[in-house]
């Protein structure tokens, strides 16, 4: 496998042109607190003049022979700063870009401000769109609420079938929490069927060490809940994000091959086939995926947005000098070189590079410091693909379409038997799904038809 040099490697930084302000009061967001980062903010929303500049840094920054490159917008809500903000960005880029060079823009949003000028915009300028769904209404509005803690998911549901209607390219983003993690199979058949063709699953593990005097470790034969304490109550528990991948992957790898992307399931593919993921997660190094504050204040991921991991501001400092700085080089090594043995050793490494650094919390069985909390749902997925996957390649190596597999494997399986019920007050495993007069698996002590599953 050829190694491009650091700076030799496409540069992508996600914008927040307007901070982490939002329109929404989702329980797990994690950039809604970054406010506390600007205490004394009253502009929260870039200037034009630092707009262009950043564009025409961006510009220059990237490698020569970089094939496309992307200007990615975030939030907080960025459809909050109105269509005129971005119609600037399409001028800028227009006037900026070297020639030759391609460019796209995505925007991830919430949805809810879509309206028909949005999306006649987005079709125009072909922005790719990333909507947040965490499933159907029952499982959305159990964390997803707007700042009064109304419920949000007919509106985004609206937001959604309009980007259909123009014909607006878009990726559906779920959040996979403790409530909609027992529910894979449910959550993406629902999406599919509303017509969402391309997913991303993205785990929520919103770590609470500040609550304890050290990394806690518990014993090395200990249940996958026992990490449950290191997280939020709202984070989703390792094997049940195994399990929802899983749940997901049966199902549309029966059904869907070729006609639905799950970009984990893509990243796997690549994997599988010999190639290093493209995704910084599951990537050896990372590093070249910045983040970029309303004012210009340049991090070093957007999971890093902290005083520690800031890398100047591109208004005193080019873009290219802090991208390619000693310290973001180290920040992007440091995730090889701080990886346990336990996962050099592991044998889904291949495709899982030890997760993102931002979740290397708990110990090995060895008692070695840095494993990912989420390694026992990644062991299980992985584990569990592997058939499926090498029979994948085997199509596509010989120039048959890998959904070839989905007829194998219907063919392969005998009709399901019903799932056992569980027995009165017994908890569901994970990935079990509840019947409607189980304890909902949210844990509020109600029947599940008279709360989540109503
Ligand atoms: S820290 Fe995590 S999210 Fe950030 S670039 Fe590295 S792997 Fe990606
Ligand atoms: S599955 Fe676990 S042990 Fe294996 S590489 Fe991933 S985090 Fe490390």
């Amino acid at each position: 496998m050829t190694v491009i040099p650091f700076e030799k490697q496409g540069l992508h930084v996600m914008v927040k042109p307007i901070g982490p302000i939002c329109n929404l009061d989702c329980e797990y967001c994690y950039y809604l607190r970054k406010e506390d980062l600007y205490p004394s903010s009253e502009r929260w929303r870039m200037s034009l003049e630092l707009l262009e500049s950043f564009i025409q840094q961006y510009f220059a920054a990237q490698p020569e022979d970089v094939p496309e490159i992307t200007f990615a917008w975030q939030g907080g809500e960025p459809t909050l700063l109105g269509v005129e903000f971005f119609r600037e960005v399409v001028r800028l880029q227009q006037k900026h870009a070297p020639p030759g060079m391609k460019y796209a823009n995505t925007l991830q949003t919430n949805g809810v401000l879509l309206n028909a000028e949005w999306c006649q915009f987005f079709k125009e300028h072909q922005f790719l769109i990333g909507i947040s769904i965490d499933g159907p209404a029952e499982v959305h509005d159990h964390y997803r609420y707007d700042k009064k803690g109304n419920p949000t998911f007919e509106k985004v549901l609206a937001g959604l079938r309009l980007l259909k209607a123009h014909q607006v390219d878009f990726n559906v983003l779920v959040v996979v929490n403790r409530v909609n993690a027992q529910l894979g199979r449910k959550v993406y058949t629902y999406l599919r069927d509303n017509g969402a063709e391309h997913l991303q699953f993205i785990p929520i593990v919103e770590h609470e060490l500040e609550k304890h005097d050290q990394p806690a470790v518990p014993p090395t034969d200990a249940p996958t809940e026992a990490w449950g304490h290191l997280v939020s109550e709202r984070s989703v528990l390792p094997e049940q994000y195994g399990q929802f991948l899983v749940d997901v992957f049966d199902e549309w790898s029966r059904r869907d091959i070729g006609k639905v992307f799950v970009q984990i399931f893509d990243q796997a593919l690549s994997a599988w086939l010999g190639y290093e993921p493209g995704l910084c997660i599951f990537r050896k190094q990372c590093g070249r995926a910045l983040a970029m504050e309303h004012n210009g204040d340049l991090f070093s991921c957007d999971h890093f947005v902290e005083p520690d991991w800031q890398l100047g501001n591109i208004q005193q400092t080019a873009l290219p000098i802090l991208a390619n700085s000693e310290r973001q080089i180290q920040f992007g090594i440091d995730k090889e070189a701080t990886l346990p043995n336990y996962c050099r050793e592991c044998e889904v490494r291949f495709v899982c590079n030890g997760g993102c650094p931002k979740n290397r919390f708990i110990t090995t069985p060895g008692g070695d410091e840095g494993l990912n909390y989420l390694c026992a749902g990644y062991k299980l997925f992985f584990n569990h693909i592997d058939p499926v996957m090498k029979a994948m390649v085997q199509e596509i190596k010989e120039n048959r379409s890998p959904a070839n597999v989905m007829q194998q494997l219907r063919k392969k399986e005998k009709p399901v038997a019903a799932r056992p019920k569980p027995a009165a007050n017994q908890p569901l495993r994970p990935g079990q799904f509840p019947g409607r007069n189980d304890p909902c698996v949210c844990g509020s002590g109600r029947k599940y038809k008279k709360c989540c599953g109503t």
